[in-house]
């Protein structure tokens, strides 16, 4: 089908999709707790004819959609989690959150998950139109947001026949999705002995000396890591708030991220040496750190990657009216963008800025990703700014965009034999001599 005419095929159905949209938006979820926007998405599926299954792959908040039979089996990738403390009114530009410390849509993930099930309805409806023979699959994956659905859908084996994988991710600009770091999300805990600080404190071992020490080895680290490893910590545990005990015991939470997998292991396993010296320093017992997320480096395929820039561009620019112009003027207080909107051509593969379990599975079957402009230019992922937009017009322009990239992406790859396998041959090539091991532990567990 040419690219038009698939174009005007999702706009006739743009409104079922924007309110899918928004009614995720308004019942925002966090990791595996996604009950409301998975039903929302395996109804609308079952309505536009796929036979669904839901919960799937022993996940409950995880569903699978398929249509057709046959080769190549294309999977589009959805996902639908919240992020903690982002509650925000739609459309306010100073902080006004709807529930104080609520959850909120702060990366998009209504707009991420609404768009892969508007191309494949859209998809669907060209094959049968058109005699196209193969597999369509949407797979819902969910807890993207530091739960590592993916990694569990993999060990489940929901990519084992898969051909090939696609999926995007909202932006502020238009570009290419093909890098992410390698990170390992872990906890260390310390246990001491609790005395009165003052009248027998040679009878205390602080945990909490342990934790801080662990912190200070950890800052000389850094002098000696390689320029792409980035250390956060987080104090999940004090002990207490009476400075006058000795703290019996404390918690840090540890993110550890790289551009390797092979540089994080290593970075994570000097990590554990610094807590047991922290420990011995401060005479207490260090509790085995325990790993609760990771996620790989991401493989790029340069078949599927130009496939879908071809695509993005083919359905660039987007129209705004004055109105939405203006609005998102309202969202760039600093003065600093260039522009409202995004209206540039999609950027080339930029240095990995964040994590994602789509880098999992680019590491198990071919995969393609991308970024739509859904937001005024300027505004980060993962705050309020972004939640407030989560509802605009901008917001469906965008992903109304990538579904018509993704939708027009896979009909190519169900036309044309030899894309599939050259982006085949691209994974092999990129992960020759590799195996992938995900750097979750073998005995983890969907939350
Ligand atoms: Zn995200």
């Amino acid at each position: 089908m040419e690219k038009d005419k698939l174009g005007k095929l999702i706009e006739e159905n743009a409104k079922t999709y924007e309110n899918l949209s928004d009614a995720v938006w308004e019942s925002p979820e966090l990791c595996y707790r996604e009950t409301t926007a998975a039903e929302l998405h395996a109804e609308t599926l079952k309505g536009a004819g796929f036979s669904v299954t839901y919960p799937a792959y022993g996940i409950n908040t995880a569903y699978l959609a398929e249509f057709g039979q046959g080769c190549p089996v294309i999977a589009l990738l959805s996902e639908y989690d919240a992020l903690d403390g982002m509650s925000q009114e739609a459309d306010a530009n100073v902080r006004t959150p709807i529930i104080p410390g609520g959850p909120g849509h702060g990366c998009g993930h209504q707009l991420l998950g609404t768009a892969v099930v508007e191309a494949a309805a859209a998809v669907k409806t060209v094959m049968e139109k058109e005699g196209i023979k193969g597999t369509l699959r949407v797979i819902g994956c969910p807890a993207e947001e530091g739960g590592g659905g993916k990694v569990f859908l993999i060990r489940a084996g929901a990519f084992k026949d898969v051909d090939i994988a696609l999926s995007w991710h909202p932006n502020d600009e238009h570009g290419a999705q093909d890098t992410a770091l390698a990170v390992v999300i872990a906890f260390f805990s310390f246990t001491g002995k609790a005395a009165h600080a003052a009248a027998a404190p040679e009878k205390g071992r602080s945990a909490l000396d342990a934790a801080e020490l662990m912190n200070v080895g950890t800052q000389f680290l850094r002098e000696h890591v390689s320029d792409d490893v980035r250390i956060h910590y987080a104090f999940h545990d004090v002990g207490g708030l009476a400075a006058n005990v000795v703290q019996a015991n404390a918690k840090l939470q540890y993110v550890i991220r790289a551009k390797k997998n092979a540089t994080v292991l290593d970075v994570y396993a000097r990590i554990c040496d610094i807590a047991k010296g922290a420990a011995l320093m401060a005479g207490v017992e260090a509790a085995e750190p325990v790993i609760v997320g990771a996620y790989a480096d991401f493989i790029p395929n340069s078949t599927l990657g130009s496939l879908v820039n071809k695509y993005q561009n083919a359905f660039l620019p987007i129209d705004y009216t004055e109105e939405e112009l203006a609005y998102a003027k309202r969202f760039q207080k600093d003065g600093k963008a260039a522009e409202p909107i995004c209206t540039k051509p999609p950027k080339k593969s930029e240095g990995p800025g964040g994590s994602t379990d789509l880098a999992d599975v680019s590491w198990v079957v071919p995969t393609g990703a991308f970024y739509s402009a859904c937001s005024a230019l300027g505004t980060v992922p993962h705050s309020w700014e972004l939640v407030a937009q989560g509802k605009s017009s901008i917001a469906h322009k965008g992903m109304h965009h990538a579904a018509k990239v993704m939708a027009a992406s896979a009909l190519d790859l169900y036309a044309d034999p030899a894309l599939v396998k050259a982006a085949k041959a691209d994974f092999a090539k990129a992960t020759e001599g590799e195996s992938y091991n995900s750097l979750l532990p073998e005995d983890a567990k969907p939350w």
